[in-house]
């Protein structure tokens, strides 16, 4: 997918073959909602759909997203999640 100028408008170029549910990784896991960084977290959506971590922890093991669980693993996630540098 390309876009380019054309009479000071801005087109999309698309090929034929251009499947964007299979070729266009999105920026956010859609289960946990954090974003998708590493490249096993691309290989993990290719497979699953989802980042590599909801992929080892939950659905490879088939685990229940209602449980709590689930919330806490949010937590966690949300906690390691945090920047590094604080300003003060
Ligand atoms: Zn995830």
């Amino acid at each position: 997918m390309v876009y380019t100028f054309v009479n000071k408008s801005l087109v999309k170029i698309t090929p034929d073959n251009f499947n964007q549910e299979e070729q266009v990784i999105p920026l956010f896991c859609y289960l946990c909602k954090f974003s998708l960084k590493t490249k096993e977290d691309v290989s993990s959506y290719r497979r699953n759909k989802c980042c590599s971590l909801c992929e080892l922890k939950w659905v490879a093991q088939k685990k229940d997203f209602n449980s709590i669980l689930w919330k806490e693993y949010l937590l966690l996630r949300e906690a390691t999640n945090k920047p590094t540098i604080v300003f003060n």
